[in-house]
């Protein structure tokens, strides 16, 4: 094992989307793997603070970690790739980095001088970049860069990492540059031209690449990677092909038949062995030999982006390679559904989970949805949007309360089920002040939750301003609809059933995010298990 931490620079190159999140998640696979303690770090170039206040449109889904950080969907990879919980650490963005030098200069701690992106832009990310390293809890930190080398906004990271090659000495760094070898089909032939041209744009900012990681949608024949070795300055055996992979999840597999990994250690001195990818692999073989079919309806307002439900689509991959059943999602526009056609669009369906969300658009479809599920006994997983929606459906129909709503959709509704706490009344800051991250949720005996978890107390995340009001708990429960966990200090209702329905779940925090490759999340395997037997009924 080491002693000094060593650290793995991911940068992008030619185009965006390569996947450098997957790369850098499949190499910490191949290394932790081997012994290695491994940590993935993700340094976002945009100006937002986090990714908390960003649409989905714009930026997928905002995953959030124990430590109650809102971070970049890449963490999500992380964490279901190396079954290892990240924190705010894990993700930095120039906004932060700007934040904290600014505030750092109001306080005069840069004593006169005049503050500038180097050295001070570029010593506070080195200074974030190390955060990890220093804490002595890892052997390797990966750091990935986002954006694509040669934007404006990525300078300052390329020469913080420019900077820290030096400071860290030849074995304890190194850059891995992903880049596209696209094919042209007209000349059918695959071109080096924009992998040469962006290698050297990482030379110009004084970053020479040790290791080029090229996607393509076809094998890469020697000579390519000889002429890609030679033009490119890295040696031919650190020329790895990164061609389409049918899941993410076998791109692990396909590293290391590369050499991934191998080339990696070489070059920071370290052993290398045959990784251990048993548990990865048997999680792979129940992935691809399902032994049955159920079709799931996700039912949100973004549903036509694929990274926008990222962390719940992942979950039913997992949660589907237990149960040995191919999950079939099918995306459902919550604006589009009414009573009139839930028929038509859910019927079919083995299972229908009700999606996170903010604001008023699409959440009538939404209540809509959960009625027709209610009443035609469709097993139902609601998330926090969702699990709010169930509620309010459930006091508008059973309870008959006129107009029941959230007050973030009618804050006159005169039934106000779902609420605000009084702590975030007076909040105007929208950034970082929701209920964020882990608390604990204690479970109701002889409730489908307690079943699951199998345990007293558990802790799930959360991201959420709004409340089930437990001036209605009563009322409610009396009605048929039980609040089965309750958090243990302010009795806040986190889950609610509906034990004369089949399946019938709604909980207040998100279990997709803690749901990863070797811990498929119990919900949803539970889900998944019922909405099969719904079927074979
Ligand atoms: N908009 C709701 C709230 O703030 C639900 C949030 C969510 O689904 N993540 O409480």
């Amino acid at each position: 094992m080491t002693t000094t931490t060593k650290y793995i620079f991911v940068t992008g190159g030619v185009t965006s989307s390569l996947g450098k999140g997957i790369i850098a998640a499949s190499l910490a696979k191949l290394l932790q793997s081997q012994g290695y303690r491994v940590t993935i770090q993700k340094l976002d170039p945009y100006i937002n603070v986090d990714p908390g206040t960003l649409n989905p449109y714009e930026h997928g889904e905002c995953y959030v970690t124990d430590d109650g950080a809102e971070t970049d969907l890449d963490l999500g990879h992380y964490e279901r790739f190396l079954n290892t919980p990240t924190s705010q650490a894990n993700n930095v963005t120039t906004g932060r980095i700007y934040q904290s030098v600014i505030e750092k200069e109001r306080r005069g701690e840069f004593l006169g001088k005049t503050v500038q992106v180097i050295p001070h832009i570029t010593d506070e990310i080195k200074e974030r970049i190390q955060i990890l390293g220093k804490s002595g809890d890892y052997d390797i930190v990966i750091t990935e860069i986002g954006g694509t080398v040669g934007d404006i906004e990525s300078l300052p990271y390329i020469e913080a990492v420019r900077q820290l090659r030096w400071d860290l000495g030849e074995d304890n760094g190194l850059v891995i540059h992903l880049t596209l070898v696209p094919y042209l089909s007209a000349a059918g032939e695959l071109k080096t031209k924009p992998t040469q041209h962006s290698v050297k744009t990482l030379m110009e900012s004084g970053v020479q690449a040790d290791i080029l990681v090229c996607r393509t949608e076809h094998h890469l024949p020697k000579d390519l990677r000889k002429k890609l070795a030679l033009f490119c300055n890295v040696r031919e055996e650190a020329v790895i092909q990164s061609i389409d992979a049918s899941t993410i999840y076998d791109v692990p597999n396909l590293m290391l038949e590369e050499g991934l990994d191998k080339v990696v250690l070489k070059k920071l001195n370290l052993n290398s062995s045959a990784p251990d990818l048993s548990r990865w692999n048997e999680f792979l073989q129940r992935h691809k030999n399902p032994t049955s079919e159920i079709t799931i309806g996700l039912i949100g307002k973004y549903v036509e982006l694929q990274d926008s439900y990222k962390s719940i689509l992942e979950a039913f991959i997992h949660a589907g390679a237990e149960n040995e059943v191919k999950v079939n999602v099918e995306p459902i526009h919550s604006e589009y559904i009414n009573a009139d056609n839930a028929k038509l669009k859910l019927s079919h369906l083995n299972g229908v989970l009700v999606a996170p969300g903010f604001g008023e658009r699409g959440i009538e479809g939404k209540i809509d949805a959960v009625r027709y599920v209610r009443e035609n006994n469709i097993p139902f997983l609601g998330i926090c949007l969702g699990m709010q929606m169930a509620v309010i459906e459930y006091s508008r129909n059973i309870l008959g309360l006129a107009n029941a709503n959230s007050t973030e959709m009618d804050a006159k509704s005169p039934n106000p089920v779902i609420s605000i706490m009084e702590e975030q009344k007076d909040i105007t800051d929208m950034g970082g002040t929701m209920r964020l991250g882990s608390w604990e949720c204690s479970l109701k005996e002889d409730s489908i939750a307690k079943e699951i978890y199998g345990s007293e107390i558990i802790e799930e995340r959360h991201r959420h301003r709004y409340e089930f009001n437990s001036d209605y708990r009563a009322q409610i429960e009396a009605a048929g609809m039980i609040a089965t966990g309750v958090n243990p200090k302010t009795n806040l209702v986190e889950i609610v059933e509906v034990p004369s329905h089949p399946w019938f779940v709604g909980v207040q925090y998100h279990p997709e995010y803690k749901s990863t490759v070797a811990n498929p999340h119990p919900l949803f395997v539970a889900f998944v298990k019922a909405a099969l037997k719904n079927k074979k009924k």
